[in-house]
């Protein structure tokens, strides 16, 4: 399995999506953590200005603690599952259903893959794209309308599927390629 960061530089924010995490809980080879990998490309921890949590699995959540320069944003619902791990982050903003962080940056509540899962759409030069979060793991899945098996909710999964899949939307998935 690969766990992808993945960053946009604006002129003016560095926005950071999940996954952000540690090694903990994975034997993993290839392992370049999240400050490291920033770094690797000339950017530092503390000049991330937006970071998105798309859910509170810890593989997304966990390394939010070393970004306590930038607001971050997080479902309300997976905010109550994953306040744990913020207790250092203090500039918290929290939504329901969807909030706009910038121009062309919006998160958007899904609810298939936990509770309060969310995606990020980003639209550039009328072009959409979406961070699918953990809403889906497999591109197979999109092309086949296949909804994730590890769904909190199968319907809002395959609403996902159905919406996101085809077309419309480049979609880029936390956990392979
Ligand atoms: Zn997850």
């Amino acid at each position: 399995m690969t766990f992808r960061y993945l960053l946009i530089q604006h002129t003016v924010k560095a926005v950071l999506f999940s996954s952000v995490f540690s090694k903990h809980l994975f034997h993993t080879f290839s392992f370049i953590g999240t400050v490291k990998a920033l770094r690797n490309i000339g950017v530092k921890a503390e000049e991330i200005t937006d970071l998105i949590i798309t859910h509170a699995h810890h593989d997304h959540i966990e390394c939010a603690k070393y970004f306590k320069n930038a607001a971050l944003y997080i479902q309300k619902d997976e905010y109550e599952a994953g306040k744990g791990y913020l207790a250092e982050n203090l500039n918290i903003r929290t939504f329901d259903e969807e909030m706009q962080i910038c121009d062309g940056i919006k998160a958007v509540k899904i609810g298939g893959h936990s509770k309060g899962s969310s995606i990020v759409e980003i639209t550039d030069s009328g072009k959409k794209h979406i961070i699918a979060g953990d809403e889906c793991y497999m591109r197979d899945c999109l092309a086949k309308q296949i909804p994730t098996g590890m769904a909190y909710d199968r319907e809002k999964s395959l609403a996902f599927i159905q919406k996101y899949g085809r077309g419309a939307y480049t979609v880029f998935l936390c956990h392979e390629e």
